[in-house]
């Protein structure tokens, strides 16, 4: 069987893609053909946020198994819960999972789109005696709810007649009633020891409109009754979610072995095909959890309200939109994904493995340039005033295929102030007062005389190029250091923001921490204005660099402006917080 041997294959090193138990589970079904060779998942955001790195994990589990087994993955908006949903997160999520590299199989679904088949199957639970409409305040029905340790209650609607049910569940719809003045409740076992299954909601009264179906509606159902249906309609054979719904696994299929199997074949996808029918099967695995960060949407709206942050794209954010402003690339995060796994053990992972990545992909595909980000002028006296050097310099060290680019150097040019010391310390191998050093892909200049302004501080070096020493040796002496430089007549000045990690603590998440704001990195921005890169940055379309020494950047912002263009620094060039 073809599937089993590509399993086998993936797990052989040097192969990307590893095995994990969700795979195992697949290759079995599909060996016992119990989906018809079919493989369908789907990935079923909530719009009441933005997604972030956790939600990444998901999406690459979802698409790329599908993939692997020649399947397909649907988009299935789980919108429900319309007070706090909007099409602006649904644009968003959209936008992202495109940007990943993934494309969902046909339209975009909504769970909002089923609403009239969910309504029909909530009558016939009713009908066929699994479903009542419910009296109790959302309070009582807390109380007869009981705890972890006591049996619940039976609602003194519990037996009401399925006529009676169902003539107060159109009552619900056509909007006779309150919110909260009754429900609609699954019939199961009040003294279950899995407390969704004492009898759980499946609608609720919400007179508020739903950014897909306006002012339709105003009963909504629950996550519980729609997810399960809404995967078998679209004939989704393996459901993952993470672990946290493993005890609403039994409610899962509970509601749809109360349903009537041909109804719901009749209204799936499958309706007209000879495919079996089996109805899906929800598996959960591990959340992604890394340290260092606060990932729960309502911990990230929390702090994009109390503005820690600029907004969900804060290049801080761990939204994908954040990361991506930042200048992770697509293949990074899905790399990432990749390595940490499927499992179901929860752990933390590491924030450096993410940094790892995003600095591996780059280091192989970013082209190098040079960036001074606090000038300090140097004149080379034997470079006559508006001459032109042009060197040509590659774009990456060990990658010929990405060419070269035209370095001017000029009179005037600027070096980071950190590159010349009066009073170095011992080892220090970069520029001094008498001293030699190499630039970069040029020569070797020697510093002949300090000019300081009338506060002292040194403004202007001048130097002389030894005009024998391009791509050379010089003669007779040795010279250790190499430096960065721009030409200060060609250069182009921009701002940069440096960026670190937001948080401090390995777990700002921890209950004894009372504000996260506590935990924050008073250094995760530190802004740089008049820096200056060499021009070959604004020459092509390319928006990602390597500055030579300092780190790997993106330009941000508006890309038309020529005005003081911004660059995020997306990482470091080394790890700078491994202990
Ligand atoms: P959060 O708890 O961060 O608010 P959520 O689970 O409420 O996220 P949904 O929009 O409901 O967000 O999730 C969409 C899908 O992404 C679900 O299948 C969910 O299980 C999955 N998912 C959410 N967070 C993670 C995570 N940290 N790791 C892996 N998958 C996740
Ligand atoms: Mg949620």
């Amino acid at each position: 069987m073809t599937n089993s041997t590509k399993i086998k294959q993936s797990g052989e090193p040097g192969n990307q893609l590893s095995s994990h138990f969700i795979k195992t589970l697949i290759s079995r079904d599909l060996e016992e053909g119990k989906h018809g060779g079919r493989v369908r998942t789907r990935f079923p955001p909530e719009p009441n946020g933005y997604l972030h790195i956790g939600h990444a994990k998901s999406i690459c589990l979802n698409f790329s198994v599908a993939a692997e087994y020649g399947g397909q993955c649907n988009l299935r908006f789980d919108d429900t819960n319309p007070a706090k949903e909007s099409q602006e997160y649904v644009d968003s999520i959209k936008d992202n999972i495109r940007w990943l590299g993934f494309e969902w199989n046909g339209e975009v679904r909504y769970s909002s789109s089923y609403f009239d088949t969910l309504f029909e199957f909530a009558n016939q639970l009713i009908a066929s005696g699994h479903a009542y409409v419910c009296n109790l305040s959302p309070e009582q029905s807390r109380e007869y709810r009981g705890t972890l340790m006591e049996a619940g209650r039976n609602s003194p609607d519990r037996d009401r007649p399925a006529a009676e049910s169902l003539a107060l569940f159109a009552k619900m719809r056509a909007g006779e009633f309150a919110e909260g003045e009754c429900s609609l409740r699954a019939k199961i076992d009040m003294s279950s020891p899995n407390i969704n299954m004492r009898d759980p909601v499946l609608y609720r009264i919400r007179h508020i409109s739903h950014h897909q179906t306006g002012d339709q509606w105003c009963i909504y159902p629950t996550y519980d009754f729609t997810h399960c249906i809404t995967d078998a309609l679209e004939g989704i054979t393996h459901s993952l979610c993470t672990l946290e719904f493993e005890d609403h696994r039994p409610l899962y299929d509970w509601i749809l072995n109360s349903l009537d199997l041909k109804s719901i074949r009749a209204a799936s996808v499958l309706a007209d095909s000879d495919s079996p029918y089996v109805l899906p099967r929800q598996t959960e695995f591990a959340k992604l959890k890394l340290n260092y960060t606060m990932m729960g949407k309502r911990n990230l709206r929390t702090m994009v309200e109390e503005g820690v942050v600029s907004g969900w794209d804060d290049p801080r954010m761990p939204t994908i939109a954040g990361m991506r402003r930042r200048g992770f690339t697509p293949a990074s995060l899905r790399n990432f994904c990749e390595s940490v796994g499927v499992s179901r053990r929860e752990g933390v992972v590491d924030l450096g493995m993410l940094e790892h990545a995003i600095r591996d992909d780059l280091d192989k595909h970013a082209p190098r340039a040079m960036c001074v980000m606090k000038p300090l002028k140097v004149e080379i006296g034997n470079i006559p005033e508006g001459d032109v050097i042009q060197l040509s310099l590659a774009n990456h060290p060990k990658d010929e295929s990405m060419g070269r680019r035209d370095v001017p150097l000029t009179r005037e040019i600027f070096i980071d102030r950190s590159d010349f010391e009066i009073d170095p310390l011992p080892g220090f191998k970069r520029l001094i007062a008498g001293g030699e050093v190499r630039l970069r892909g040029a020569y070797v200049i020697k510093c002949h005389h300090v000019e300081r302004d009338s506060r002292g501080e040194v403004v202007l070096l001048h130097c002389s190029a030894d005009l024998d020493t391009l791509g050379k040796k010089p003669e007779g002496r040795k010279v250790k250091g190499v430096i960065h430089w721009v030409s200060a007549t060609d250069g182009k000045t921009v701002s940069i923001r440096l960026y670190d990690r937001l948080f401090l603590v390995e777990n700002p998440e921890a209950k004894d921490i009372e504000n996260y704001r506590d935990c924050l990195n008073p250094d995760s921005l530190i802004e740089v204005s008049g820096a200056v890169v060499e021009p070959s940055v604004f020459e092509g379309s390319n928006l990602r660099f390597q500055f030579e020494r300092e780190g790997y950047f993106y330009r941000d912002g508006d890309l038309t402006a020529t005005e003081n263009p911004v660059f995020n620094r997306t990482i470091t060039l080394r790890d700078s917080w491994a202990g």
